[in-house]
């Protein structure tokens, strides 16, 4: 039944991506991978084999690959190590702070004191294609791998390799012993393809930020100690004779006590990552979600914790009924929540989060990830690119769910975007931003990135609320993901949607927000009434034009709003306070500074004029933005 279910799901995706693809000529590797993995949990070493498939569905000839060795960067002397010690302000979690004994505070790469036995490594063996040996070179977390025979459009080839791999003490994602106590986070832990996509290959050095892959189908055999509870990706699909809380109802399973370890199958259809974790002692509870779904709960036995890992699945299952309904439809049949990793991070069809965590904490960090499945394990834009157009629709949209789904437990939070636009504004203040287009890699700071791809990332979607409003934002979103699932979109893509379901342009709006650091400022210059003549003089002092919602209250506490659209957007959005009768203005060009206002009131005194009462606008100088007379 479950084969079945996957091959399905398998079938109408790969159709879909190439027939209906709304880009004309769309095309995409595809990589299917088999392995089988011995891990040995007294040394944390791991040796397995690896079988991968490739389809070459470019118009390109290739005649190297790369793969990304994700472990290599937890050695001393790595690219992640030395990025550690030299950027001004570190991840917290990877540096140990020590003062030095003239008192001077200090930070020190966790990675730079890692012993041989403690680091991470991929070492690859045996690497041939169909059968001839390859050469190929290691260079930091990348190999290099020369093809033995050109690989043409249209066709496949076989990699096999052997590979050694030892997991590191944790520091970033993957690792042993967490703080908290968890064995296996078993994340990047695999040499894994990297993506050749239309704007060539992306083999980007590991150093602790964003992801891109290339969909397929895993099939994976992990062989470890019989007592440790394994959850990731993957469906499993010998549960009765695993256990662990997997077997069907009413099955007892019995492992003869002279075997030592257990071999898990796993199948995961079309993903692009595959991780898992593992702990003797996970306890293990599953519960259907909507449509069927079934999600697994992996946590320590930890008596601290267990009442809210409890009360996180009823929440889970709201949360993902709440993607489905607002982004569209969760595509795989299984979801898990793991207790692992140093924070929160997204997997496919999983996640690996920290689980020492109050209820809201932890509720928030699983809607994070959970709403990172549709935009980065079913759209899978390139993230390491545009990682706001990731993390800023993921932030966005779990926020907006959390706040629907938690009003009573989580108070402390009344505007879930309220402190986005606080973040962005002090990011303005602080004169070192860099546009959002900047590869994740390459921000100087960790506080830019992080204030980048979340939050601004975030208000990319409510400030665009603001311009078409709230249910053509959603129609858009929705459009989206229906049109672009399992086909890596662009944040163009993005953009068209909304040009499709509103008919309004938007280009300028993606340029300026994403790819510059051009400012939204508009001002207030003047207000004058002379008998029933009322005049407002307008000014735009930041680079970046916007429409513009301009409400009067007039002093009987009467309103009504004018509607100055945009020249470049050639629309105009529906009155977003219905109540408040409106007047569509000319529309104002942006190389215009100023915009006169002049209009009949009827005998009755202004008594505040409003520039965007909603402050969806993300007006970097609010103070300008409103007059009481
Ligand atoms: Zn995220």
């Amino acid at each position: 039944m479950k084969k079945l279910l996957l091959l399905l799901i398998t079938a109408s995706t790969t159709v879909f991506a190439q027939d209906n693809h709304p880009n004309p000529g769309y095309w995409q590797q595809h990589v299917d991978y088999k392995m089988e993995v011995t891990m040995d949990v007294d040394n944390f070493q791991y040796s397995g084999t690896q079988e991968l498939v490739y389809s070459n569905n470019s118009p390109d000839t290739l005649n190297r690959v790369f793969y990304h060795l994700y472990f290599n960067a937890f050695q001393p002397g790595s690219a992640m190590d030395i990025r550690l010690e030299t950027i001004e302000d570190p991840d917290p979690r990877m540096v140990k702070s020590f003062k030095s004994p003239d008192g001077i505070k200090k930070k020190q790469s966790k990675i730079s004191k890692l012993k041989p036995d403690e680091i991470g490594y991929l070492k690859i063996k045996n690497l041939k294609q169909d059968g001839v040996l390859l050469e190929s070179k290691v260079v930091g977390t990348i190999l290099e791998v020369d093809l033995a025979q050109p690989l043409l459009p249209g066709n496949k080839t076989t990699f096999t390799m052997n590979f050694d791999g030892q997991v590191p003490v944790m520091v970033r994602r993957a690792g042993r012993n967490s703080d908290e106590g968890v064995a296996l986070s078993m994340a990047q832990w695999y040499p894994k393809m990297a993506a050749f996509d239309f704007e060539g290959w992306h083999p980007d050095p590991y150093i602790g930020r964003e992801f891109h892959g290339v969909w397929g189908d895993f099939d994976v055999k992990l062989t470890l100690d019989k007592n440790y509870t394994v959850g990731g990706t993957g469906y499993l699909q010998n549960p009765n004779e695993i256990g662990h809380g997997y077997e069907d109802e009413g099955v007892k399973v019995s492992v003869p006590k002279k075997q030592k370890d257990l071999t898990w199958h796993f199948i995961a259809p079309n993903v692009h990552d595959f991780a898992w974790g593992a702990d003797p002692d996970f306890i293990h509870d599953k519960i259907k979600g909507p449509n069927d779904v079934d999600l697994h709960f992996f946590y320590k036995n930890n008596k601290e914790i267990k009442e809210n890992w409890k009360k996180l699945q009823p929440k889970t299952v709201e949360l993902l009924a709440f993607f489905n309904e607002y982004i569209g439809e969760y595509p795989y049949k299984q979801y898990s929540v793991i207790q692992g990793g140093d924070g929160g991070m997204e997997y496919a069809m999983c996640t690996l989060i920290t689980g020492e965590r109050s209820l809201p904490s932890l509720i928030g960090v699983t809607a994070h990830e959970l709403a990172h499945k549709w935009f980065q394990h079913v759209l899978a834009s390139n993230e390491s690119k545009h990682s706001w157009f990731d993390e800023g629709f993921t932030s966005f949209i779990s926020d907006f769910a959390v706040k629907q789904i938690m009003e009573k437990e989580n108070q402390e939070d009344e505007n879930p975007f309220q402190s986005m636009y606080n973040a962005y504004y002090y990011m303005v203040k602080k004169g070192d931003e860099q546009p959002l287009s900047t590869h994740a890699d390459r921000f100087d700071l960790n506080r830019n990135f992080g204030i980048s791809a979340y939050n601004k990332g975030a208000i990319f979607v409510t400030q665009l609320a603001y311009l078409i409003g709230w249910e053509n934002t959603f129609k858009s979103i929705r459009r989206f993901y229906h049109d672009f699932k399992f086909s890596h979109p662009t944040p163009n893509d993005f953009k068209r949607s909304a040009e499709r379901v509103t008919g309004a342009v938007l280009d300028w709006y993606l340029v300026d927000w994403t790819q510059t650091t051009n400012t939204i400022d508009y001002g207030i210059k003047n207000v004058t009434q002379e008998g029933q003549q009322a005049h407002i003089e307008l000014e735009r002092i930041g680079r970046m034009p916007m429409p513009i919602d301009l409400v009067i209250i007039y002093e009987d506490e009467s309103m009504e709003s004018f509607y100055i659209p945009n020249t470049l957007m050639r629309w105009s959005k529906e009155n977003p306070y219905p109540e408040i009768p409106r007047t569509i203005l000319e529309a104002w060009d942006w190389a215009f500074p100023t915009f006169d206002i002049k209009f009949d009131t009827k005998g009755k005194k202004i008594k505040t004029v409003i520039i965007d009462p909603s402050q969806l606008m993300a007006d970097v100088k609010n103070s300008n933005n409103t007059i009481e007379l």
